[in-house]
């Protein structure tokens, strides 16, 4: 679970703001913001920072050479845990927060504090988090805990009333557009649509091109198109789209359906996460409903929530596909 520890751009402010007053920092902190801008990789710096003997404040990095360093490098630290889902599951369960608890109240083993994060917090059930809840109410003498959120209104009231909340934001279009410009191999002119695309936040457009995301938009934006005009079958598209990730596929369909609602509201021109595909989204959308795009909308979100419980993935894109293909074959 651990994330590699890196400081970006767009996420000095938050360390400088960290690092002017270590000594009065509060016990638990919820890194929050969209996904896609490096909270974990921020937490991963700060338990690297934290724990420095030697840290240089005006960078802020940590030395790279004292023992706390070493041991964080070799990812051995006894001070530093990071809590998220056994693997294969989707939650982070109470047993896991109880062992946590255990430990933090043993005293550092070498630091000055334990350090754990947690993330992403939000995957926490509700038993883990009035167990967590109870470690924030007590928290343990020299210990700092970092909850990692992109979704923290998942998150009990009581759980965010507690830590101080560090918030993240896309950074400016100009700064995301040329930091990914200087990602070796990043082929530039694929930066502004990946960026739309991953809705302002850098490193989810990097993750998209690297998985190759602008091909699969296009067979996707393809079966939308053919499908409302009654040229394919819904049910064995929704079976391409589980082999290409049920999930991403939802999520790019979501921002579909914002950019059509978005066409047909302000036709002039507005910023569109397909922001490469608008006059094939105008097509399209000279089919559609406005109050039907909206009602679709829902259903594609519920859609997507049922993701994270046990439901049956093709199932889910079916029902999803049929209703887009009556809709868009309505008018
Ligand atoms: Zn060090």
């Amino acid at each position: 679970m651990n994330s590699g520890a890196r400081l970006y751009p767009w996420t000095l402010t938050q360390a400088r703001r960290i690092m002017q007053d270590t000594e009065r920092l509060p016990h638990a902190l919820l890194l929050a913001g969209p996904r896609g801008l490096g909270k974990a990789e921020f937490a991963a710096y700060m338990a690297q920072v934290l724990s420095c003997d030697h840290p240089d404040r005006a960078t802020p990095l940590s030395c790279g050479a004292c023992q706390n360093c070493r041991l964080l490098a070799a990812g051995t630290h006894p001070d530093i845990q990071w809590v998220g889902p056994a693997e294969e599951k989707k939650t982070i369960t109470i047993d896991q927060i109880r062992a946590l608890a255990q430990s933090l109240y043993l005293r550092p083993y070498i630091g000055q504090r334990k350090i754990i994060v947690i993330s992403p917090a939000e995957m926490m059930n509700i038993n883990a988090a009035n167990g967590l809840l109870k470690l924030l109410e007590e928290p343990p003498p020299d210990s700092l805990l970092i909850l990692v959120s992109s979704d923290p209104m998942r998150l009990p009231a009581t759980v965010r009333s507690r830590c101080q909340r560090i918030k993240f934001d896309q950074p400016a279009r100009s700064e995301a557009l040329s930091w990914l410009r200087s990602v070796e191999g990043f082929p530039g002119d694929q930066a502004e649509p990946l960026l739309d695309l991953a809705g302002g936040a850098p490193l989810r457009a990097l993750t998209l091109q690297q998985d190759g995301f602008l091909a699969v938009r296009g067979e996707l934006l393809g079966d939308i198109e053919t499908l409302g005009t009654g040229n394919a079958d819904p049910v064995s598209c929704a079976a391409r789209w589980k082999s290409r990730g049920a999930r991403r596929c939802l999520e790019w369909l979501h921002g579909g359906v914002i950019d059509l609602i978005k066409i047909s509201m302000a036709p002039g021109g507005t910023m569109l996460v397909n922001s490469d595909s608008g006059e094939r989204l105008h097509v399209l959308k000279k089919r559609l409903d406005l109050k039907q795009l909206f009602r679709f909308l829902e259903a594609v979100s519920d859609s997507t929530n049922l993701l994270d419980g046990p439901a049956d993935e093709l199932l889910l894109l079916e029902d999803v596909l049929i209703r887009w293909s009556r809709l868009a074959r309505q008018k």
